[in-house]
């Protein structure tokens, strides 16, 4: 198969076509990055890589992460993680409320905001230095340590983050939040800041098309039955209330940020990663979408 053609053809033809959407006005810095930025890394197990546009520039990976902290825990906790956390998908939006009452604290899933508030409440009791560990991990994953938390944005966002607020303290009424929730949503906001270009983004998430093996040191991050969990919470609540249209569509396990990132993975062939930010209504980047329905279309890649 010649990736390298196809990747190309879909990027030019994604980038003729209208770029529709908005950023993310409520995080302040993500609303001043240049909506015209457009990456495309391609990793294959076998070693084939391409990239295209924008692909070196970092960007804030943002929901991308709670895979990353969720992954962190299940390698922790076992299964005991589901206690504290659902594996269903919500089919509401990334950072609704409305389910927490009737479910009495236990979030719907780890990648919606309310999961991961709980996630990172979970490792900063299980972790000495949770913040310092978890940067460590991403590091390991990406067999590059100048990789970082921005500051910046985690700052953005807690002078605006109301909804999180809201969130950790409706939980910690419930009784499902341990530690004092500032602690929790600073640990919150600066995983959401993490800064990653598509091509690191790629390889971190290389790990989960290789039956949880890391490809630089042949280390296992997870078994091979938690990595087939991991992407089948990917598959069915990455996307928030549009995880059934990505299925549909792309039909690839994945996830996306509100920074204009999707990741996804093909199952012992690949991993992917795209970033544009304009956003759709649910949160999702247009073009990102546009550009993986097309790409698995041409491939024939699909997990179903
Ligand atoms: N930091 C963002 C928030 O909490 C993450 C949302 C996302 O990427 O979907 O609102």
């Amino acid at each position: 198969m010649d990736y390298q053609n196809i990747i190309e053809e879909v990027y030019y033809y994604v980038l003729e076509e209208e770029n529709v959407g908005a950023k993310p006005t409520y995080i302040p810095e993500l609303a001043q990055v240049d909506e015209h930025k457009f990456g495309v890394y391609f990793y294959s197990l076998n070693k084939r890589r391409f990239g295209i546009g924008d692909y070196q520039e970092r960007f804030s990976i943002q929901s991308i992460a709670k895979v990353l902290s969720t992954t962190l825990a299940y390698s922790i906790l076992g299964d005991r993680l589901w206690e504290r956390v659902s594996v269903e998908p919500s089919g509401t939006s990334f950072n609704s409320l409305v389910q927490l009452e009737s479910d009495n604290g236990i979030p719907r899933n780890p990648l919606i905001n309310s999961g991961a508030i709980v996630v990172c409440d979970i490792l900063l009791s299980t972790l000495e230095n949770a913040e310092e560990d978890f940067i460590e991990f991403v590091r390991d994953l990406a067999n590059d340590h100048s990789i970082d938390y921005s500051q910046r944005v985690a700052q953005s966002e807690k002078s605006v983050g109301y909804r999180n607020f809201a969130l950790c303290y409706y939980i910690k009424s419930l009784g499902n939040i341990v530690n004092d929730p500032i602690k929790v949503l600073d640990f919150y906001f600066k995983l959401c800041s993490v800064e990653l270009s598509c091509e690191q983004l790629a390889y971190v998430f290389s790990f989960l098309a290789n039956d949880g093996i890391r490809l630089h040191d042949r280390e296992p991050v997870l078994t091979d039955t938690f990595t087939k969990r991991i992407n089948a919470i990917m598959q069915t609540c990455g996307f928030y209330d549009e995880s059934g249209e990505f299925a549909f569509k792309v039909g690839l396990p994945g996830k996306s940020g509100v920074g204009g990132g999707i990741v996804a993975i093909m199952p012992n062939q690949y991993s992917i990663a795209v970033w544009s930010p304009k956003l759709n209504a649910k949160g999702n980047s247009y073009r990102g979408m546009k550009f993986l329905e097309a790409f698995t279309q041409q491939t024939r890649t699909s997990i179903f």
